[in-house]
């Protein structure tokens, strides 16, 4: 039993011996107010205590990130024997919180560091809200906004992905559509999502608008191709009646030439999906395991102007900095703090955000 795997009726069979208004206090402080448990001094030391021990957190800080302005902060976390990387990124309106939903990856996208170091394991609902919380209980902010942007495939551990979304919007009450779960084309995850009663909203990795290069890059696009995978996301818009927004990274004379972009452009203007399609378009980040580089700032910027010309909506994303809305994605070899004795490569999913 973990802090953040527990229901609310295991809790209060925790504390049958104490008043019944201390498991009203506790699921308060832990999932309304949303603080750590030392913090919540209106329970008794004693009692706090008690939890503490029965109650282990899920996950152990290994390292610690965070940029010059403290928009960005990134951890990476010792889940068991597995290690997972999460990320908070903080503006004005609004704190998202960037989540792992594996440890690695069993897609082996070509140019994704994670997709490079393999599968690992599923991670369990639990360690998925805890990543939440615990970026949380770092942020002056209220957390907003949940990316599923992070390590691993969300809709190939669609049981767990999906109870800390319900966690996330039933017990933190954070809403639906302020959700994202990002997918690489899991087809029939997606057709799942369109049939669950929160509408989440939902991103898909196109990154091509042909097959043959899309394989190359996605090899799960040998599965389900492309006009699968369109199909299954207008499913999804159908249900949800939110926006789709494609993820798209540029790579460097392989992806970005105004031919792809016309041919994006044909294809997702003639896409039926509720409430059109979205481009992000974001410079990819180089991998050890892939030569490809970051298609120049200009070749994005003209990709945009020729899908908007065919009415499509685009953004450019940029790589680094305290870009607070930038897209993850991404396993860094090094983390920028090492801690002492900690082995000299660690996994960084979302190196697009900052620092
Ligand atoms: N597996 C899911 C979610 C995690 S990856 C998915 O693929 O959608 C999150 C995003 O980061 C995806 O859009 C992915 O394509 C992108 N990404 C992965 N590696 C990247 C890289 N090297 N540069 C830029 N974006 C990358
Ligand atoms: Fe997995 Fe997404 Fe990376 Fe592909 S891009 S290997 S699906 S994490």
């Amino acid at each position: 039993m973990t802090r953040y795997g527990t229901t609310r009726d295991e809790l209060a069979e925790l504390l049958a011996d104490e008043p019944r208004y201390r498991v009203d206090q506790v699921w308060d402080a832990l999932w309304r107010r949303r603080v750590p448990l030392e913090t919540a001094t209106e329970l008794p030391g004693a009692l706090r205590a008690r939890l503490a021990e029965a109650l282990p957190l899920a996950l152990t800080p290994l390292t610690e990130q965070t940029d010059a302005d403290d928009l960005t902060r990134k951890w990476l976390w010792a889940a068991g024997d597995a290690q997972v990387e999460t990320v908070l990124m903080r503006s004005p309106r609004r704190a998202s919180v960037c989540v792992s939903s594996q440890a690695g990856c069993a897609m082996g996208c070509t140019f994704c560091a994670t997709g490079q170091a393999g599968f690992e394991r599923h991670l369990h609902a639990d360690e998925i809200v805890e990543q939440v919380l615990r970026a949380q209980h770092a942020s002056p902010q209220r957390v907003t906004n949940v990316v599923y942007m992070g390590m691993g495939e969300p809709l190939a551990n669609y049981d767990e992905v999906w109870s800390s979304v319900e966690l996330l919007h039933t017990e933190l009450g954070i809403s639906a559509r302020r959700i994202t779960i990002s997918t690489v084309g899991v087809v029939p995850g997606m057709r799942r999502l369109a049939h669950e009663g929160l509408p989440v909203t939902l991103a898909v990795s196109l990154h091509a608008a042909d097959d043959a290069l899309r394989a190359a890059l996605v090899p799960l696009n040998h599965r389900y191709p492309i006009a699968e995978v369109l199909d299954a996301a207008a499913d999804v818009a159908g249900a949800t009646g939110r926006r789709v927004t494609f993820e798209y990274a540029g790579i460097a004379g392989v992806n970005d030439q105004p031919m792809h972009a016309e041919a994006l452009a044909r294809l997702l203007s003639a896409w039926p999906g509720v409430g059109g399609a979205h481009v992000n378009l974001i410079p990819l980040n180089p991998t050890g395991g892939f030569p490809g580089r970051a298609s120049p700032s200009r070749a994005l910027h003209d990709f945009a102007r020729r899908l908007r010309a065919r009415g499509v909506t685009a953004t450019v994303r940029r790589t680094r900095g305290a870009s607070i809305d930038a897209a993850c994605g991404q396993l860094r070899r090094r983390p920028l703090i090492p801690p002492e004795g900690s082995p000299s490569t660690t996994m960084d999913p979302c190196a697009n955000t900052g620092s």
